[in-house]
């Protein structure tokens, strides 16, 4: 396949979500331009696999460290590109760059080749397994962490020995061509991560585009799409999708703690963050002081400050369309309401109280800072309203006493005791949903196993005075073999 000029490509412009400005302009790769892309990621990968583990840890290392001496640019650029706060664009790359380092660190020893047992029956064979990597991944990322959510796939598939076709969001590819360019920067040599940018397009084309497998971070939508596109050709495909998250405060627990963690839970990065909190459900008797409390401190924060503005315009629509929604079914605006909505901010947050369950504000992703707070008679039924939403991402439990019950009935891939959002930053602990918060997972060992091939492989060591698995064998060796596997399996 020759080579595309990306200068022959249509171009699309990026811009900063508050002055409308454009920040720079990208080529919109098509489907040949994709393939090259992919083409292009495959001559590279093997080169990358024969490093091993030692080999990539040093690599990718050597790629956190130009990144950590970057910061402030990206730290800017995620202000200027994504509307961030530099509070919350800190926070990101900070669980970014921890992530990179463990998955840089840890490979060698959660893949590499081991001996397992091989049991009675085949004791004469010295089994293994490992997990090679698939060859190229197909990452779609989106924008509300552009760098922290791609990273969770880009860094461990590339220290899996995977090369990478990375598709940025189109509202944030200059962040993602700035991961390209640090990674070209600290990796002279190795192809291995390759930019494609463009619309959803850009993206369908990719799955469509002979990857190996696909990591997709998105909307619910857009990743039952996906996967209908990667079906034809059997592409298996990891899907990060949007949550629902709620928040429940038994009656035992620390209100005011939990207040300050639902706050931020909610209000973090804009609420943009697809296991921020959406909902809470305080037990009856500590309901009016959490409202109170919940309403004292909201009052107190604001957009601009405090959290940035809604990166994409659209989404101020169904923020706005969620929070009529609640008031028009008998809910009550506690803190803020419609009138909060002043693109391209929520003005501060938006508390919403006795909000019906069947309204769009408990049910859809609303992706803003609103926060709906519903009254349970315990923290056992917060659990349950909990579980009766589509979604299982992740989600949280404020008590003094049976915290980690509670969260073992949630029905979530995570949640987080006494506190907020803090399973993403631990980077040995798997990330993902279940339900219409996709399958798969990113981040620890089981994220790593994610851009792999498990491989079993067993080495004959001796032959057995059993003859079964050949023409070779008798009768005798059969009624011995039914004798073996009597005594085995009387035990
Ligand atoms: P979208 O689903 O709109 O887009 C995600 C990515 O898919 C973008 O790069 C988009 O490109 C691309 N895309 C669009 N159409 C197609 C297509 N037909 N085929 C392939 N790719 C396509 O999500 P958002 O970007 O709006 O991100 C927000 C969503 O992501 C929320 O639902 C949020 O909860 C979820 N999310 C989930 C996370 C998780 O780990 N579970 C983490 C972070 C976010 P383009 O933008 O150019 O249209």
């Amino acid at each position: 396949m020759t080579a595309i000029d990306a200068g022959a490509l249509p171009r699309f412009a990026t811009l900063d979500p508050v002055t409308g400005e454009e920040i720079d302009t990208f080529p919109v790769d098509d489907e040949r331009s994709v393939r090259e892309k992919v083409d292009r990621a495959r001559r590279a990968s093997a080169a990358w696999d024969r490093l091993g583990h030692a080999g990539r840890r040093q690599l990718l290392l050597a790629w956190r460290r130009v990144m950590a001496r970057r910061l402030p640019e990206i730290i800017a650029l995620m202000e200027r590109e994504n509307g961030k706060v530099k509070a919350d664009a800190l926070i990101e790359m900070t669980a970014a760059l921890t992530h990179l380092d463990w998955a840089a660190r840890h490979s060698g020893k959660v893949l590499r080749r081991r001996r397992v047992p091989s049991g009675l029956l085949m004791a004469n064979q010295y089994a293994t397994v490992e997990y090679r990597p698939f060859g190229v991944i197909g990452v779609i990322g989106p924008w509300n962490y552009p760098v922290h959510t791609p990273l969770g796939s880009l860094a461990y598939a590339l220290a899996a020995g995977n090369a990478v076709v990375f598709k940025p969001s189109e509202y944030t590819p200059a962040i993602g061509a700035w991961l390209a360019d640090t990674f070209a920067e600290a990796v002279p040599g190795h192809d291995v991560l390759v930019l494609a940018t463009g619309d959803g397009g850009t993206g369908a084309a990719l799955c469509t585009a002979c990857v190996d497998k696909i990591a997709f971070t998105g909307s619910a939508r857009t990743g039952a799409r996906v996967l209908a596109a990667c079906a034809p050709s059997l592409t298996p495909v990891l899907l990060e999708l949007g949550g629902k998250d709620a928040l429940v405060v038994a009656a035992d627990a620390d209100v005011d703690a939990a207040v300050e963690s639902a706050l931020w839970g909610a209000c973090s990065n804009a609420g943009q963050s697809c296991a921020g909190i959406e909902r809470v459900y305080v037990a009856a008797p500590v309901y009016e002081r959490f409202l109170g409390r919940c309403a004292e401190r909201a009052r107190e924060l604001r957009a601009g400050t405090d959290f940035g503005p809604v990166t994409m315009p659209g989404q101020l629509d169904v923020i706005r369309r969620h929070i009529d929604d609640a008031l028009a079914r008998g809910g009550r605006a506690v803190v803020g309401g419609p009138e909060s909505v002043r693109p391209p901010y929520v003005l501060g947050p938006v508390v919403l109280a006795d909000v019906p369950e069947d309204s769009a504000a408990v049910r859809e992703e609303t992706f803003g800072p609103v926060l709906v707070v519903n009254r349970v008679a315990d923290a056992e039924e917060g659990v349950e309203r909990a579980n009766a939403s589509a979604y299982g991402l992740g989600g949280a439990v404020f008590a003094r006493r049976g915290g980690l019950r509670l969260a073992e009935r949630m029905r979530t891939g995570m949640v987080s005791v006494n506190d907020v959002l803090s399973f993403p930053a631990v980077p040995s602990l798997p990330f993902g949903g279940r339900g219409a918060s996709g399958f798969g997972r990113i981040h620890g060992p089981d994220g790593l196993r994610e851009f792999t091939v498990p491989k079993a492989v067993t080495r004959k060591l001796f032959d057995v005075p059993l003859t079964v698995s050949s023409y070779a064998r008798g009768a005798k060796d059969m009624q011995r073999l039914q004798r073996l596997v009597t005594f085995i399996n009387s035990r």
